[in-house]
């Protein structure tokens, strides 16, 4: 089935199984804003704790914050984004569509890097064991072509981003021969910058209310907090300061479900480190989070770094993690080394001294920083596409979402085989007592199978039956969700079968 195909079914999963609604349905929808079901908000909270203890739990120099949406207008003046947070638009005179210049010129090479991967997939199968990618690349006259076509538009890509040459966005997409999706059509207007920020009044009218911003990073909040986390938590560099929280864009383009939202949250951590020592930082972090993406066993091949065209006006490096989803290969998450661009821009627009005296050093400095930045959106659409299945079986079909067990939104449902004999009061019975450590089902409606198929959809790793011989011997069928294996239990094992599966313990072991 085609990419696009088993991307629309995951969307319509996504609904009919509780897991993300469009904002604002009855009242058709809120573009590119999402609510997330009973079980979407439970999966969140699960990547959200997986990420949060992994920075917190298990760095002793890694402190946590909750800092509030509002903030002084000023701080989006000195951090630049007043003036340089925009992004490069194109609309379509026929179609009326907008989109991203940048986007549509990256889509572009994304095309071509995809000619040369078919090649290389196709060769690959014809000389099997015997193939050499390497002096296939480096030989085979079409992915050669291809590949100077790639470096070629790429470089000049990259020209144009960093020289903020809007003009020369345009005449790519217009020597690329760049058609709009809609209208099928090259009739451009001309390229121009958009800020992305919301803004907002605070205090009446009357009173000579002021402009504020909702904020578009949650970074901020943690660079105007530093001292005070420094100073009360006693931190000495290196420390990092992590947060999780909401962050607003007005995005031009919004049309992947929740992969561009205008309303989304984001995990952040920013290192404080000794200037100097930022690069070393920056490659650890690196490390530390694709292993972070990786424990997670959706498959090394599908995770990539991606080098950043044209460097943040802060940083003096950044990396995205890219992982493959169902349309391709995109950013989850951005690292880069900020320097001492914040801070120090805060000390200029405060007037208030950020520094941190290092004893070793005898002497004070604005600290650089190294930051890691993930969407916890985009965060689930990585482990919800990865995770959903559609398996053919002997006799029929089944669709399942092969959550990892410590991120499911319910652990376990507990099914008594009919609803008569006492059966539904032993099922009761065995969640009253697992409910403490997991989260826990009961359902006694329908059919076992069809019982089954729906915990399957909804991505449940154990399924529990009580029958007529539970009351006799205390045993259940416990029924494994990928291998449709069943085993006959006793009640008693059942915590410590479950527990091993579902404790984060085993994959903050990988990390
Ligand atoms: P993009 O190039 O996709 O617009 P970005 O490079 O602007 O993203 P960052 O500013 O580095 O993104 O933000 C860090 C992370 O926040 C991203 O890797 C992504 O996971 C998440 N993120 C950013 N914008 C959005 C959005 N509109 N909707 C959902 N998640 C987002």
């Amino acid at each position: 089935m085609a990419q696009e195909d088993i991307f629309k079914k995951l969307v319509a999963h996504c609904k009919e199984y509780g897991y993300v609604f469009q904002s604002s349905e009855i009242y058709d929808g809120l573009s590119a804003v999402y609510d997330y079901g009973q079980y979407g908000v439970e999966l969140k909270n699960n990547i959200k704790k997986y990420w949060w203890d992994s920075m917190v739990l298990l760095h002793e120099n890694v402190v946590g914050l909750d800092s509030a949406i509002f903030m002084h207008p000023t701080i989006w003046k000195a951090s630049g984004h007043v003036d340089a947070f925009n992004d490069p638009l194109i609309d379509n005179k026929d179609s009326k569509k907008r989109y991203r210049a940048d986007v549509l010129i990256e889509e572009q090479l994304a095309k071509t890097e995809e000619k040369i991967n078919k090649e290389i997939a196709k060769a690959q199968k014809r000389f099997g064991d015997a193939f050499d990618e390497k002096q296939f690349r480096e030989t085979n006259p079409r992915v050669l072509s291809n590949q100077q076509k790639y470096d070629e538009l790429h470089a000049r890509f990259a020209k144009a981003l960093n020289d903020n040459d809007l003009a020369e966005l345009k005449q790519i997409i217009v020597d690329q021969e760049i058609v709009c999706p809609v209208s099928g059509s090259r009739n451009w207007t001309d390229v121009r910058q958009f800020n992305l920020m919301f803004s907002t009044e605070m205090g009446s009218t009357a009173e000579g209310a002021s402009k504020i911003f909702l904020r578009p990073e949650t970074a901020q909040g943690i660079f105007v907090n530093y001292l005070n986390v420094q100073k009360s938590g006693r931190m000495k560099i290196p420390f990092g300061i992590a947060q999780i929280g909401k962050a607003f864009r007005n995005e031009i383009v919004a049309r992947q479900f929740i992969f561009r939202m205008r309303e989304f949250e984001q995990m952040e951590m920013q290192f404080f480190v000794r200037p100097g020592t930022e690069l070393d930082w920056f490659e650890k972090w690196k490390t530390s989070r694709m292993k972070w993406h990786q424990a997670l066993g959706f498959g090394e091949e599908n995770y990539r770094f991606h080098e950043h065209e044209k460097l943040a006006h802060y940083a003096n490096a950044a990396v995205d993690v890219e992982f493959k989803f169902p349309f391709g290969f995109k950013e989850v998450e951005g690292i880069h080394s900020r320097t001492d661009f914040d801070l120090a821009q805060h000390e200029k627009y405060s007037g208030k001294k950020i520094r941190y005296f290092d004893p070793e050093l005898n002497e004070s400095y604005v600290p650089y920083v190294v930051e890691t930045s993930i969407g916890v959106d985009r965060m689930f659409l990585q482990v919800i596409s990865a995770a959903y299945c559609e398996e053919e079986l002997e006799k029929d079909s089944r669709v399942v979402l092969k959550l990892p067990p410590v991120l499911a939104p319910i652990k376990l449902a507990v099914l008594p085989l009919i609803k008569k004999d006492g059966l539904p009061e032993k099922a009761r019975e065995i969640i009253n007592n697992l409910k403490f450590d997991f989260n826990c089902q009961y359902d006694e409606k329908d059919s076992i199978g069809k019982r089954y198929r729906r915990q399957d959809a909804i991505g449940t790793p154990f399924c529990v039956t009580v029958d007529h011989q539970t009351s006799q011997d205390n045993t259940v069928t416990i029924r494994y969700r990928d291998s449709m294996e069943q085993e006959r239990v006793t009640i008693s094992e059942l915590g410590k079968i479950i527990g091993e599966k579902v404790n984060m313990r085993r994959l903050f072991e990988k990390l």
